[in-house]
């Protein structure tokens, strides 16, 4: 098979200890996955998970000890971050049951579901799509990959983000409302997950705006660091 026009190249991510690489299907998102967040965000804290897409070339990969770069979007006044626990599945699968979730996550690693709030503030009041908020080029920077068994047990973990070495968000991944297999048996009723998927899970409170020059300090205790500037 020859391809007409020369073949768009697969969208990765670095894995952590590992000359390796994760190769990117689709990017799922969580929307209000802990309830602090869903109250901010004019919510009651306790609705069933909803689901929203960026394009898989939206990462934004930062390979370990590095710090991304990250150019300020066009067409917002008012960027804002939301650090993310993000969850790699390594397996397909549909309707899968909460108990057999795990089986299908490889990895995990530390993001930030970068968003154009004044855009999808425009998009909700609307009624229309949310892709031009949150699904823009670079919006979805990420650390490297920790294969789920070095990762160790993350359920309990701590996540939080500084901005220019002031805290922003600070919170515990066992704060999620629905956790990873809940999240991953929700979201595989809507969509066959395939090999390749990455899933941001939600962020706690405290999302807030960035400006060019701003330094975002991420992490996830097992999950290292993810360090991105805004230029
Ligand atoms: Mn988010």
């Amino acid at each position: 098979m020859q391809f007409a026009i020369p073949q768009p190249s697969i969208p990765t991510v670095p894995v952590a200890g590992s000359e390796s690489v994760f190769p990117v299907h689709r990017i799922y998102c969580v929307g209000r996955n802990y309830v602090e967040h869903a109250k901010e965000m004019g919510g009651t804290g306790r609705e069933a998970p909803f689901f929203f897409m960026k394009p898989a070339d939206a990462v934004l990969p930062v390979p370990a000890g590095t710090i991304g770069e990250m150019p300020y979007p066009g067409m917002t006044n008012d960027l804002h971050h939301e650090i993310e626990l993000v969850v790699a599945i390594g397996k397909g699968g549909s309707n899968i049951a909460a108990a057999d979730a795990m089986q299908y996550v490889w990895g995990y690693a530390v993001g930030l579901d970068m968003t154009r709030r004044d855009l999808q503030g425009e998009a909700k009041k609307q009624g229309r799509p949310w892709s031009t908020g949150k699904g823009f080029d670079k919006s979805a920077p990420i650390g490297p990959i920790y294969p789920a068994a070095q990762a160790g047990n993350i359920a309990h973990a701590s996540i939080r983000l500084q901005v220019n070495g002031a805290a922003r968000q600070q919170s515990s991944i066992e704060k999620l409302i629905w956790n990873i297999s809940e999240t991953i048996e929700h979201l595989s009723k809507y969509f066959a997950l395939q090999p390749g998927d990455l899933i941001f899970t939600g962020t706690p409170e405290g999302v807030a705006a960035v400006k060019q020059g701003d330094v975002l300090e991420g992490a996830i205790d097992g999950l290292g660091e993810l360090k991105v500037k805004i230029v």
